[in-house]
């Protein structure tokens, strides 16, 4: 076949596989969020169908033939040589492993979930312990069967996974210094005392929260013309495409700040996906960065632009005028400290800034310690308790805001936490970059949040996933990643915010 023929049946299967992609993910979003109990009972079965004929589609040896030839046909234009053979790295994970192999791993997999659940709500981590071991055993068995197996220990593999390029010498030198400086700094908050931020946990009503999201994304210029705000569980994003950003979030209504930066976090994720170039919009790049890069951008939107002053220079009137009875008294300096204050807590989801990568730092050591052989599943609770004694001064009283907590580690998603941490520093260091070009304060005071969507498009938006992490840093900054952006980022802020300086 010439490489024209192969390239137009490359992009007949193209469209096959986005088809089955858009149909499944558009039926998961409504899984999510509107679809009613007992849907499942009719839709899951066809869902498990389509996942069927895709894993097919893309498991076929013609499909693996065309992408091995156009990914070296030279004749071919470039971006397709460079996407067909990001696919075929991606595929290289798995095809290899044979099938009964995966399905034995996938009910592992499920009834390690079940476990989980039931353990969560026991409240007993011994009902865990043995499917914990079953699955890392599980996962480092599918390990075997790549073809890049015993070129790293299995953990960095798994590391290299959620976020390519990365691996435990890095991400040592990173938490080390996470460690090293912010340890000492939250101890010195938590001797200085509680901000106030009691209005925060005052009666919002739904009803107002929605229309104040509507609002706050307005001035995020999110467009609402390919894309839309729903409520689900847990807030989310689906890009179904780059003119389809869907973003999720969840009112509560005795605590204000949660809906606001979920919704600031998610828009951040669903511009990343809607400011992909056009060239990029319909290949594989429009939706693969790594997960560090796309929580850079959601934690650029919550935490170094939404947590700024200056936002709510611009925005705080709207809240006080939705509700004036619960903020008419607090300053707009109260409620920016309000935002921003540091307290140790036990679980992840709820930390604040500063005790973020601290949560992550301690399940970084565990995996690392498990998939090392250093410490085993037995009395796994223990040492992480131990832990967060050692480096929050705080320890968990039970399994369920203990080890528990996280759904991550039942499934097998080993190596995934790490990059929760990352983003947030990437994020600082574009945050520099950026303000060698804008005055990012003013933007923002001005409700000028153009600009810097703007920004984030020209130096990594319109990329995509295109590039590998390091590289895409390095095109935005004109540095290699340096986490010390992150580790000066938090110092500086949380000593003026505590008055450390003045003692
Ligand atoms: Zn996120």
């Amino acid at each position: 076949m010439t490489t024209k023929e192969l390239l137009q049946q490359y992009e007949e299967y193209k469209l096959k596989i986005s088809a089955y992609s858009l149909a499944m993910t558009t039926m998961y979003f409504d899984m999510q969020t509107t679809a009613p109990k007992k849907s499942g009972i009719y839709r899951n079965p066809r869902l498990a169908y389509l996942e069927g004929e895709l894993f097919s589609l893309t498991h076929a040896q013609e499909y693996f033939d065309l992408l091995e030839t156009l990914s070296k046909a030279e004749d071919a234009d470039e971006l397709t040589r460079k996407e067909t053979a990001a696919i075929l790295k991606d595929l290289n994970k798995t095809r290899n492993i044979p099938k009964d192999v995966y399905v034995a791993y996938s009910e592992l997999a499920l009834n390690s979930e079940n476990a989980w659940e039931e353990a969560y709500h026991a409240n007993d981590y011994s009902i865990f312990e043995p499917y914990l071991k079953k699955v890392i055993e599980g996962k480092s068995k599918l390990l075997t069967y790549r073809d890049d197996y015993g070129t790293k220990s299995n953990y960095d593999l798994l590391l290299d996974d959620y976020e390519p390029g990365m691996n435990s010498e890095e991400y040592d030198k990173f938490f080390n210094l996470i460690k090293e400086e912010l340890v000492p700094l939250i101890h010195k908050i938590v001797k200085k005392g509680k901000i106030d931020d009691s209005f925060l946990y005052k009666h919002y009503p739904r009803e107002i929260q929605a229309k104040v999201m509507k609002e706050l994304m307005d001035y995020l210029h999110f467009d609402f013309e390919s894309g839309i705000l729903r409520e689900s569980l847990h807030p989310f994003t689906s890009s179904f495409s780059k003119y389809d950003n869907r973003i999720t979030t969840k009112y509560l209504e005795d605590k204000l700040d949660s809906s606001i930066f979920s919704v600031i976090h998610e828009s951040g994720h669903a511009t990343y996906n809607a400011q992909v170039s056009d060239e990029l919009a319909e290949t594989y790049f429009f939706d693969n960065m790594s997960m560090g890069m796309h929580e850079s951008q959601s934690r650029t939107f919550e935490i170094y632009l939404g947590k700024n002053r200056a936002f709510w220079e611009a925005n705080y009137p709207l809240l006080q005028n939705a509700y004036p009875e619960q903020l008419g008294d607090v300053t707009l300096d109260q409620f920016v400290d309000a935002i921003n204050a540091s307290t140790p807590s036990l679980i992840r989801t709820e930390a604040d800034e500063l005790t973020y990568p601290l949560h992550i730092l301690i399940r970084y050591e565990i995996e690392k310690a498990l998939f090392n052989g250093e410490i085993s599943v037995e009395h796994l609770d223990e040492v992480w308790n131990s832990k967060y004694e050692e480096y929050l001064g705080i320890r968990p009283e039970d399994d369920r805001t203990g080890i528990l907590q996280d759904v991550h580690w039942s499934d097998g998603s080993f190596g995934y936490f790490p990059t929760y941490a990352l983003g947030s520093a990437y994020a600082a260091q574009f945050i520099h970059a950026m303000r060698k070009d804008l005055d990012i304060e003013d933007c923002l005071r001005n409700s000028r949040f153009d600009l810097i969507k703007d920004w984030l498009k020209e130096h990594i938006h319109k990329y995509g996933g295109s590039n590998l992490p390091k590289d895409q840093i390095f095109i935005a900054t004109g540095e290699p990643f340096d986490p010390h952006y992150y580790i000066n980022h938090l110092k500086e802020k949380y000593t003026r915010l505590y008055h450390l300086d003045k003692e």
